[in-house]
């Protein structure tokens, strides 16, 4: 970019707004995934007319804009893949108006997720999609990755919850889709095609979220089992027999070694596999509950179950799960951590699947994750400097993807395509429906300046 667009930015941003000097392009040429790629601009809006004034400058210079949260996604998402321009949002992260009557909040895009929490309490409501970022991602981040977390199984998933939102198009038009009521359907779904869309196709600058109460009560136990198979296979059984926990989070030995050694939250290190589980509703209903997991996880080889007695043993349990990913990534020089996802009764197929990919290709392996809904996380540990190790890491991928589409799941249950999983994503959609998303981008892209190359390519697009 040349000194006078530079120019033309500072006088929609401000100057301070503005990064152009090499050195500065560091921090922000990498999310938590592999990919590290240097923009030539970083601007910070905090309005959305100035989001609307970028995007017409770009259209207008041709220059590709790539919108950024916190830059913690896990597939590559806000990596600026063709340099040009970072949008940065974090520092449009006001909360715009709390409803309580009518359970809502509207809040700018970039929010950090656990600062909705503390206001929605002050009327015994929570957002329930808590993805394991929530202390760091943001709001506008989470409805762009459709991001799930450790409360998916009973409380689905973010586009479960975003009932409008703001957008500015690639072209700069300013729209607001959705609705807050409870019914609306003038119009195609235009607010859900935002959900998930990696910021391919807009920028999302407001989103009005919806609320539910909070429970007035809820268990929390350690199942812990001589076998992974009776963890997995757990599962199944306890959703089999009509209960819909909260919370279930199942972590394997390789996990619980990597944790207990990397802070002691009082995980058993000679355990094959642990679940997490939380009940919760009304407090008699959540006890029952908790009673039908335990009869169901003594019959698949667990050989303790504990119940967390108060908040403080909850914590330390939940403290546990959340520093998962940081302790693995200790264990190796390197991680990668995928997150390809199969219908629950499926689960304990998987699980067995995983360990044989990494048999086979004798990587070591570290699996967790939101085993309720299927979603788990197996975690490569490599020395990527180990072109070998490397070779054989690339098959066992290739491997775990086939395994997921043939066991009629999905290369991605939660953090998006990206560049990471781009390879693949015609194995799981097929060619036509490569087309049709190459048609939807194209209709609200043409000149493909917004977040280029993520997901797919276009038709005329060299693959990178
Ligand atoms: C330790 C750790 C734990 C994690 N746990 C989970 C988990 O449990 N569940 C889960 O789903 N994910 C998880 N993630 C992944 C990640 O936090 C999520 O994908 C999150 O939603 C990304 O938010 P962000 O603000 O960091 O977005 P970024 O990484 O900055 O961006 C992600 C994508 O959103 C686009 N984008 C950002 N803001 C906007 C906007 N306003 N408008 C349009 N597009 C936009 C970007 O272009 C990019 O494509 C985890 C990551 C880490 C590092």
């Amino acid at each position: 970019m040349n000194n006078s667009q530079i120019e033309e930015l500072k006088a929609i941003f401000g100057d301070s707004e503005v990064l152009s000097d090499v050195e500065d392009m560091v921090a922000y040429s990498y999310d938590a995934s592999h990919a590290e790629i240097q923009p030539e601009a970083v601007v910070f809006a905090t309005t959305t007319e100035q989001v609307s004034q970028l995007m017409k400058f770009a259209y207008r210079e041709k220059i590709c804009v790539t919108p950024r949260g916190q830059g913690s996604g896990l597939s590559g998402g806000s990596v600026p893949l063709k340099k040009g321009i970072v949008l940065c949002m974090d520092k449009f992260n006001k909360v715009i108006n709390f409803d309580p009557a009518n359970r809502l909040i509207t809040v700018e895009a970039g929010l950090t997720t656990s600062e909705i929490d503390p206001i929605a309490a002050e009327a015994n409501l929570f957002y329930p999609p808590d993805p394991g970022s929530v202390a760091f991602s943001t709001i506008g981040g989470n409805v762009a990755e459709n991001a799930g977390g450790l409360r998916g199984l009973k409380y689905g998933v973010t586009k479960d919850y975003v009932k409008m939102m703001k957008v500015v198009l690639p072209q700069g038009d300013i729209v607001t889709l959705g609705n807050k009521c409870v019914k609306h359907v003038a119009g195609f779904n235009m607010e859900g095609i935002f959900v998930g869309s990696e910021g391919l196709l807009g920028v999302m600058t407001e989103i009005t979220l919806a609320l539910l109460p909070i429970p007035e009560h809820r268990e929390s136990a350690l199942a812990v089992f001589e076998t992974i198979d009776g963890a997995a296979q757990a599962v199944s059984d306890i959703i089999a027999a009509g209960v819909t926990p909260s919370t279930m989070e199942f972590m394997d030995k390789a996990t619980i070694n990597a944790i207990q050694n990397f802070k002691d939250c009082g995980l058993p290190c000679d355990a094959a596999a642990v679940l997490l589980i939380e009940t919760d509703g009304n407090k008699s209903a959540a006890i029952a509950d908790m009673a039908k997991v335990e009869i169901q996880v003594a019959k698949n080889d667990c050989r303790d179950f504990s119940r967390a007695k108060n908040t403080a043993e909850r914590d330390t349990l939940f403290a546990g799960r959340r520093i998962a990913l940081n302790a693995l990534a200790s264990v190796k020089p390197n991680l990668i951590l995928e997150d390809a996802t199969v219908m629950r009764s499926k689960l304990p197929e998987m699980v067995r699947g995983i360990t044989d990919i990494a048999a086979k290709y004798d990587i070591q392996v570290g699996i967790f994750g939101h085993a309720g809904d299927g979603n788990l996380h197996p975690t490569f540990l490599i020395d990527m400097q180990d072109k070998e190790e490397m070779k054989r890491t690339e098959k066992a991928i290739i491997d775990l993807f086939q395994l997921a589409i043939d066991l009629e799941g999905t290369i991605s249950g939660e953090h998006g395509i990206g560049l990471e999983k781009k390879a693949f994503l015609k194995n799981q959609i097929g060619g036509e429906g490569i087309a049709l998303l190459q048609n939807i981008k194209k209709t609200f892209d043409p000149l493909n300046l917004l977040n280029p190359g993520k997901m797919f390519d276009m038709p005329d697009e060299k693959s990178v």
